[in-house]
């Protein structure tokens, strides 16, 4: 048994900072931290200006992004936006599983987006994607090996697609090419993944992301970024296809609402991608 003085240390850590609180001594920090203005405080000049005031504003975002974590892709210089724009969602290969297997991360990042009233959602997926290429170098992952490489190409798979059937096509198609394979897949997970996410909850008295689209309340995009030219080529829901928009320069997040008329006029003049799978992928 214990004597009635000797503590644990971390018992001894607890006293001691309760200790403190009665100290009669006068406190060490003398001087009150300066207020600072959003000028002064800007002194990496890493920041404009506007961004810094930005930053010193409540937090007001008004777009959702979703893209890959990888660190090539620089979403606000790709989409041109500063702080306080997008709220912003980095899963690999931006996989969004379907609902019922949706994580308390993204969740939670979409109660956010609700509390928030953002009523735009972009999501991004890009060239060269290591995940996706991990998908097809193990097309039938084990989810519970250790493997660095099964765990990436797992992941991938809980967009749903069957990615064994989409790996065999895409490899064949692109004659055993890698990277091209794996940027078909991309996209093909990119489209599976914004589907997926039209059944999560949505805002107000709508039950999904989907009623809320409909209902025009909620813009939700899908693009592709290639990161060797650094452009988009936009998935059009309507004509189930991918369009380019190199010819829309003002792709970006400018204005609230800028990203749905971009995607409304790229409708009008994009030419539409060739798919080199047509006829077996449906
Ligand atoms: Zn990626």
């Amino acid at each position: 048994m214990d004597k009635p003085n000797q503590k644990k240390p971390i018992e001894k850590g607890i006293a001691s900072f309760i200790g403190r609180k009665w100290d009669k001594r006068p406190p060490q920090v003398t001087e009150a931290p300066p207020l600072q203005s959003v000028k002064t405080a800007n002194v990496s000049a890493r920041f404009t200006d506007e961004e810094a005031a930005k930053m010193a504003e409540p937090h007001d975002p008004e777009s959702f992004l979703i893209c890959c974590v990888d660190s090539r892709f620089q979403p606000a210089k790709a989409l041109d936006y500063g702080p306080g724009t997008a709220l912003e969602y980095r899963p690999i290969a931006c996989v969004i599983p379907p609902v019922y297997k949706a994580e308390p991360d993204f969740k939670s990042k979409m109660a956010f987006r609700r509390l928030k009233g953002v009523e735009t959602i972009i999501m991004v997926c890009h060239s060269d994607c290591g995940g996706c290429q991990a998908a097809l170098a193990v097309p039938n992952p084990d989810p519970a090996s250790e493997d660095d490489l099964h765990t990436v190409a797992s992941f991938i798979h809980t967009c749903g697609l069957d990615i064994p059937l989409l790996a065999n096509g895409f490899l064949a198609t692109e004659k055993g090419d890698v990277r091209s394979a794996g940027d078909l897949l991309a996209r093909e997970v990119g489209v599976k993944s914004f589907y997926n996410l039209l059944g999560y909850k949505g805002r107000d008295a709508h039950a999904t992301i989907g009623d809320e689209m409909k209902a025009g309340e909620l813009n939700v995009m899908l693009l592709f970024y290639d990161l060797e030219r650094r452009s988009f080529d936009l998935y059009d829901p309507h004509e189930a296809e991918w369009k380019h928009t190199a010819a829309c320069d003002w792709i970006g997040f400018r204005a609230k609402g800028a990203m749905h008329k971009c995607a409304e006029d790229t409708r009008k003049v994009a030419v539409s991608l060739k798919k080199p799978y047509d006829g077996w992928l449906k």
